[in-house]
């Protein structure tokens, strides 16, 4: 299959002076709708990560969206939607909980899980009888779902087991010639996937943490409880709520260890920010990377900008400012498939905060590195 990519100029997407609707946009997504509706493949943009998208009403599409991804079937998918209104028939019913985190954070980085009703087939909830669904803020995915008529169901556009992409050659290079189209819209927002919240009991529980934090959820409505899944690995005999958090995921090739202070800046104080990463981190950091590289190996080295210049050896990259965790989200992913391109064979990160934004982060990279971590105990501080 030839896997065609269209570049879509965001610039020129702003409604002209007394015109009604993104005319321009709606052309130029045309072709991708129709693929979407003839039950073909369409990669897009997404505000969190790039999304893969099929018809989410259509059983056969649904199923090549697995077929291209490798993707285990019993890990269901997202539908995407692009107004609230269609949501209604999709699920049994919209829990009063959810009525309320609809109205505060859709559209936006937050799917929640419903009651499925009848129209949706299992092949797009992995069997459940629930269903995942999100109004993505993003007008290329909006426009998108909106012209193709039907629920979007999207997982990310990656291979199985890699991380997800944050750019259109991200997903060239894992889709390439296994979908119909690609829609590049550029560099996502927010570089993490959507927060995932099971809305089906009395209290709301998080299934995965993202750019909707614990916080913000908590704020708008009270308790919410963590799913177990999030803290640690799970066993192999249990069916998980959130398929994906059986499954190692965002995984780089190479071996990746996390390095984290006990009682220190990775655990955080809540609403506090990050703190600094301590000499003791940076210190084993050096050490570990140092005995891989005087093998021969090739080794990778997960900093941020106010650290970089404490590795002298290894290949250092970092992952934007630890003053703010945004910049930390968005190009998490994008480093770990650079160490991939590399070749890297070890790769030892710094850890981060696990309150706010910092809960997803810590939540990718753990699952990355397989719950690898190194604990060190120095409580002295960098600035
Ligand atoms: P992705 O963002 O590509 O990992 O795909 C969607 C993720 O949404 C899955 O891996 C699941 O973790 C989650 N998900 C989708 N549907 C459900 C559901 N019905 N119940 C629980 N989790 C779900
Ligand atoms: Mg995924």
């Amino acid at each position: 299959m030839k896997t065609e990519v269209i570049v879509i100029d965001r610039k020129a997407l702003r409604p002209q002076d007394g015109e009604a609707g993104y005319p321009e946009l709606d052309r130029q997504l045309a072709g991708a709708a129709r693929i979407l509706r003839d039950g073909g493949l369409v990669a897009f943009p997404t505000e969190t990560v790039y999304g893969l998208g099929a018809d989410g009403l259509n059983a056969g599409a649904a199923e090549k969206i697995y077929a291209a991804k490798g993707r285990p079937s019993d890990n269901p998918l997202i539908l995407h939607i692009s107004s609230r209104e269609e949501i209604f028939p999709l699920v049994e019913e919209v829990p009063e909980t959810a009525g309320i985190l609809m109205e505060k954070f859709w559209p936006g980085p937050l799917t929640m899980i419903f009651r499925k009703s009848g129209i949706v087939p299992y092949q797009a909830t992995g069997g459940l009888d629930t269903v995942a669904v999100r109004m993505p803020d993003d007008i290329v995915a909006n426009r998108l779902i909106a012209l193709a008529g039907v629920p979007v169901a999207a997982p990310s556009a990656n291979l199985s087991g890699r991380p997800s992409p944050t750019t259109a050659a991200h997903v060239l290079q894992d889709m390439d010639g296994r979908i119909e189209m690609i829609l590049d819209g550029g560099p996502v927002g927010i570089g993490v996937e959507s927060t995932i919240v099971d809305v089906t009991g009395r209290i709301p529980v998080l299934l995965r943490p993202g750019a909707i934090t614990l916080e913000m959820l908590s704020e708008a409505v009270g308790q919410v409880d963590i799913d177990p899944a999030i803290l640690g690995p799970l066993t192999a005999d249990v069916r998980p709520k959130a398929p994906g958090m059986k499954y190692r995921h965002y995984a780089p090739k190479a071996e990746l260890v996390l390095v984290e202070e006990r009682g220190g800046a990775a655990s955080g104080r809540a609403g506090s920010g990050q703190a600094p990463v301590g000499n003791a981190v940076i210190s084993r950091i050096r050490e570990l990377a140092g005995e891989k590289i005087k093998e021969g190996h090739v080794v990778g080295i997960i900093c941020t900008d106010e650290t970089r210049d404490c590795y002298p050896e290894g290949i250092v990259r970092s992952v934007g400012r630890r003053g703010d965790e945004e910049t930390i989200a968005r190009s998490l992913f994008a480093v770990l498939r650079q160490f991939d391109d590399i070749g890297a064979e070890y790769i030892y990160s710094e850890s981060f905060a696990r309150d706010n934004l910092g809960r997803a982060i810590m939540n990718r990279l753990t699952k990355a590195a397989g719950y690898h971590i190194i604990y060190c105990g120095d409580q002295e501080r960098r600035p």
